[in-house]
């Protein structure tokens, strides 16, 4: 075969084709259902630039945050470390200034932050929606922290487990945090950070009102720490807000109107995570018919990102259902049940009670939920 020969003229532009697709500057929307009355928005609040020790130019977190399907995002450079000051002269506001004019192009939210980074306690605290970045550079951290609330900033506490403060890993509360609480100063708690969860602060946000957060406080290009391209995703605060702006975001964190996805769980308050479930999967059978102790198939469509793993709680006097059943991402999963007796007769609802493990109301404590349809049992 000749090389101008048509066959590899041809393989030669679909190589081209394909080498152009790798290349395409294309947004994976994160497919969570709204809630009544509420947009459910994909945001990460804890983001570094190389204006602190971070390793990335801030419009690209602009643009990773774009293509990963987020609404908004914070950059929150370091105040008080800044290692890269030689080469880049510390100017506490410019890398929020870089990546809000690439969100801007891009219809991206990108919040003015800064991480006020302290001992513990009370450790390491955001400030986001700030409106000048610099005033929270002084030595006293309570001066800090005055300044980012006179400003109205939402303020909350970054990974109280972080073992470089908590060799154990485990968080602990300590009164600097009770007095920031007190004086209307601390918001939140991040109860993921990266690869983290901390049952701890989960428990603190319920039993004090503070609002749950997940972010990534990403240092590297978001592509070395997450395999974006195997279902893998940052973690990511779930904002219930009446629109999509700055504004609307604001007033749901103040409201703690979160949730916090991370990995495959989902962690909030029941009145979320429920209807979040509830609008993700759809019982595209809702009729069965049972032959004696025959076997019939539920098709449950999940039209979510999330995969749900349930476990059926309770018994059913005319049916048997598995012990465990995982719902993927975006697929119809069968659930098997199969007749109880040979001679049971007659249509009925049938409501299968059962807990979504991997959705998390409490520590520990998984939601509840159940799947209705309806039977007509027929004898053998
Ligand atoms: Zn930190
Ligand atoms: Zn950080």
């Amino acid at each position: 075969m000749k090389p101008s020969s048509p066959l590899l003229l041809w393989l030669a532009g679909l190589a081209l084709a394909l080498a152009a697709m790798a290349h395409d500057r294309a947004r994976t929307p994160v497919r969570i259902p709204d809630l009544p009355g509420y947009r459910t928005l994909k945001c990460d609040f804890h983001i570094h630039t190389v204006f602190s020790d971070g390793k990335v130019w801030p419009d690209i977190r602009a643009e990773e945050a774009w293509r990963e399907g987020l609404d908004a995002i914070a950059i929150t450079d370091h105040i008080e470390y800044q290692p890269h000051k030689a080469d880049l002269p510390t100017a506490h506001n410019r890398s929020w200034e870089i990546a809000h004019s690439h969100g801007d192009v891009l219809q991206l939210v990108v919040i003015r932050g800064s991480e006020i980074t302290r001992a513990m306690p009370p450790g390491h605290l955001n400030a986001i929606f700030l409106t000048d970045a610099r005033a929270l550079d002084v030595s006293d951290w309570r001066a800090a922290v005055a300044a980012a609330h006179r400003q109205g900033a939402f303020i909350f506490w970054n990974h109280p487990g972080w073992t470089g403060q908590q060799p154990d890993g485990v968080a602990r509360w300590y009164p600097e945090h009770t007095e920031l609480v007190t004086s209307n100063q601390l918001h939140g708690i991040e109860v993921v950070n990266g690869r983290e969860y901390y049952p701890e602060a989960h428990a603190w946000c319920l039993e004090k009102n503070l609002t749950m957060l997940s972010n990534s406080d990403i240092h590297n290009p978001l592509n070395l720490d997450y395999d974006l391209h195997t279902g893998d995703h940052r973690p990511l605060t779930l904002v219930f807000a009446r629109d999509g702006s700055p504004e609307a975001i604001k007033e749901a964190l103040f409201a703690r109107r979160t949730a916090v996805y991370s990995g495959t769980l989902l962690i909030g308050q029941e009145e979320f995570l429920k209807p979040i479930f509830e609008r993700s999967v759809r019982v595209l059978t809702p009729h069965l018919r049972v032959r004696g102790t025959g076997r019939a198939y539920v098709q449950l469509h999940n039209e979510s990102d999330l995969t749900y793993t349930l476990q059926p709680t309770g018994e059913d006097a005319d049916l048997k259902f598995p012990r465990e059943l995982r719902l993927p991402a975006g697929r119809t999963a069968l659930l098997e049940v199969r007749g109880r007796a040979e001679d049971r007769q007659g249509e009925r609802a049938v409501r299968m009670a059962c807990t979504v493990t991997n959705l998390l109301v409490r520590p520990g404590q998984p939601l509840s939920a159940a799947l209705e349809f309806k039977v007509t049992l027929l004898p053998k």
